[in-house]
């Protein structure tokens, strides 16, 4: 290793610098760390110099991408990014306890996993273990000169950002800090730190001297300020303070990330990596789970109160930071996106800011006109929430949507051509084998729309109302995934650090766990389908001036072309009140539509061009009392659906 790490641009000393914030791995490379730029930016309008160090850079360059990208395959439950860093942080066995770590039962918390996942970790875990100790290996010794390097600055106060498997990884680094530089204040921050957690942090790493729970917009300015002034925190533990006014945050300076990207990764590996994707944030909070917590939900932590910037920053900001850094991706921050951004950011972003391409957290009952919105915005990745095609499960879940907007969802954004990134949940407290059975069901003639990522087991997430009221849900014994246990160090505060649980209580995959390892196969079979070059199709196209429904997801008895009157090509693209009609149960009966929640739900997917060709065909076929009616019906359809 390059023992001066990078030829900073920079100059990176205690004249230059009062914290130096260290992003320690795995974050991926493509991003810079937003929680790192926040609390610089804030620090800085207060007058204190403030870097961050990409410390994941570099130890990506030093393993070697291709490793880099390998271990960061790995599932979320295997902990592999703590347990690499296990034995430098806190001086266990090398991976920690790891004979078990691809066992599904281990990594999805869920006893019955292992039935349901069957052998699908096997065939590559004993390569990929050796993989991950050949690579635990060089940590120590890369911990030791990093740690070595960033005390040699002479750099009063040394911060580190957690999040997702960055805990063990920070702790190593602060270590080897304060190893070589007994003097020095070290600091630690980020989602792993919010509530309770942060004493577990206290509890696993006493040498950390402050700790930073939940929001510190506030609150580091203020610590900062008062060490300079020789009057530091009471307790080691610094509460945050809900930052109300999101446009006080200042612009960030990403410039830490590309002058250090560009140090750290060769050519080769630069473009390996991808061009940049900016992380930005528009609002925090939920404005559905400020009034209906989604019962599995724990991501807004202590902060559920929605709280937005303003659509005029956020214009300046977005048009200040793709001029200055031209991302590949912005990559928004938020839970869910600000409703009311519909008639403000959404339509600027079309006008002002085209080309960009964006992608925003949604909740999913989007109705087609608002995917357009969103598509003309450059918003062509979005993630909506799906979790379920079941409206009694996503009732349980206080989704607040239903399985008929999920697959119109589905269909119109094929339509739309927005991609979703999407999964489907399963293990709730009081689901039902029936449930399962009904998707499972449906899920061929949806081949043509696109896959969810997985089929994965609940977890009871922290800060959730699982969590927060088991006893209310029938979960009892509720305690940490086994996977913390493995790498933290014995007598640790185990319950305190850990974010997943898992419990006892009844559901669905206990009664019926073959029913769910077909379901798991059904979702792994519309996957391959899609893996492909050519996924299946069920599309309104237009030949020759006559309209033709094409379908290629292969059912029995299905036409693979059929030419229909655009009437016909119509009432296939656009959901209606289920009126039992002879028609209707024609088409259901061909697989060609659904019935869902009192809908009649087809699943043709048009192209946007064809379907207002098709809306202006009906409007011109139409006599004139009945395009009265119709029409009045199509805007209450596509009226904004806010289901809050
Ligand atoms: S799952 Fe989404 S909509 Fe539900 S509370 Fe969480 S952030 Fe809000």
């Amino acid at each position: 290793m390059n023992q001066n790490l990078w030829a900073e641009p920079r100059e990176l000393t205690s004249r230059t610098c009062d914290v130096l914030i260290v992003v320690p791995p795995f974050l991926e490379l493509r991003y810079p760390s937003l929680g790192a730029h926040v609390m610089q930016a804030c620090a800085r309008a207060a007058g204190f110099r403030v870097r961050v160090f990409y410390a994941n850079l570099l130890f990506a360059a030093h393993i070697g991408l291709p490793r880099c990208a390998s271990l960061a395959e790995a599932t979320m439950g295997t902990f592999l990014g703590e347990r690499l860093f296990a034995r430098a942080a806190y001086g266990v066995q090398p991976l920690g306890e790891h004979a078990d770590m691809f066992s599904p039962s281990r990594i999805y918390g869920n006893s019955v996993a292992s039935e349901i996942y069957q052998n699908e970790a096997l065939p590559y875990a004993e390569a990929y273990r050796l993989e991950a100790l050949q690579t635990e290996a060089q940590v120590p010794a890369w911990v030791e000169t990093v740690g070595k390097y960033i005390a040699g600055l002479g750099i009063s106060v040394i911060g580190a950002t957690t999040t997702f498997q960055q805990t063990a990884p920070a702790i190593a680094l602060l270590g080897a800090v304060r190893r070589h530089a007994v003097g020095v204040t070290t600091i630690i921050g980020g989602a792993n730190c919010e509530g309770e957690m942060a004493e577990g942090i206290r509890n696993v790493a006493p040498f950390i001297d402050y700790v930073f729970s939940g929001e510190s917009e506030l609150t580091f300015p203020e610590f900062l300020r008062g060490m300079a002034h020789g009057k530091p925190p009471a307790g080691r533990i610094v509460q945050g303070k809900p930052c109300n006014d999101m446009d006080a945050i200042p612009t960030l300076d990403y410039d830490d990330y590309f002058e250090q990207r560009a140090a750290s990764l060769s050519r080769a590996d630069d473009v390996a990596v991808g061009k940049a994707s900016l992380p930005y944030e528009t609002s925090r909070g939920c404005w559905w789970g400020q009034k209906h917590h989604c019962t599995f939900c724990g991501l807004n932590g202590e902060g559920m109160v929605f709280r937005s910037r303003s659509p005029d920053r956020v214009i300046d900001e977005l048009r200040a930071l793709t001029a200055r850094y031209r991302p590949a991706t912005i990559e928004m921050a938020d839970n869910i996106m600000p409703h009311n951004y519909f008639s403000t950011v959404v339509p600027r972003l079309a006008a002002e800011l085209p080309g960009l391409n964006i992608f925003y957290e949604q909740k999913a009952n989007l109705p087609r006109e608002r995917l357009v919105l969103l598509k003309r915005a450059g918003i062509h990745v979005i993630q909506p929430g799906i979790e379920s095609l079941s409206s009694e499960l996503l009732t349980v879940m206080r989704k607040g949507t239903t399985a008929r907007q999920n697959v119109a969802l589905l269909r119109d954004a094929r339509g739309v051509q927005i991609t979703l990134t999407w999964s489907l949940l399963w293990g709730f407290p009081g689901d039902r084998p029936a449930w399962y059975e009904q998707m499972l069901a449906i899920l061929p003639l949806l081949h043509h729309l696109e896959p969810p990522g997985g089929f994965f087991p609940l977890a009871f997430d922290r800060f959730s109302p699982y969590f927060d009221q088991a006893d209310k849900f029938g979960i009892s014994d509720l305690r940490p995934f086994a996977g913390y246990r493995d790498f933290l160090p014995a007598g640790a505060a185990v319950e305190k650090v850990a974010y997943h649980f898992t419990g006892t209580y009844r559901c669905a995959a206990s009664e019926a766990p073959d029913l769910m390892r077909a379901f798991n196969l059904a979702v792994g079979a519309w996957q391959a389908l899609w893996a492909g070059r050519q996924p299946p199709e069920l599309r309104i196209r237009k030949y020759a001036g006559v309209f033709c429904l094409v379908d290629t997801r292969g059912l029995p008895g299905c036409r693979p072309i059929e030419y229909l009157s655009a009437p016909e090509a119509r009432r296939l693209v656009v959901s209606e009140p289920y009126d039992d009609s002879l028609e209707q149960r024609s088409l259901i009966r061909r697989n060609l539509a659904l019935h869902l929640d009192g809908c009649f739900v087809p699943l043709a997917v048009a192209d946007q061009s064809i379907f207002m060709r098709l809306n202006e065909a009906a409007a011109i076929d139409l006599p004139d009392e009945t395009r009265t009616s119709r029409s009045s019906h199509r805007v209450e359809k596509f009226a904004p659906n806010v289901a809050s």
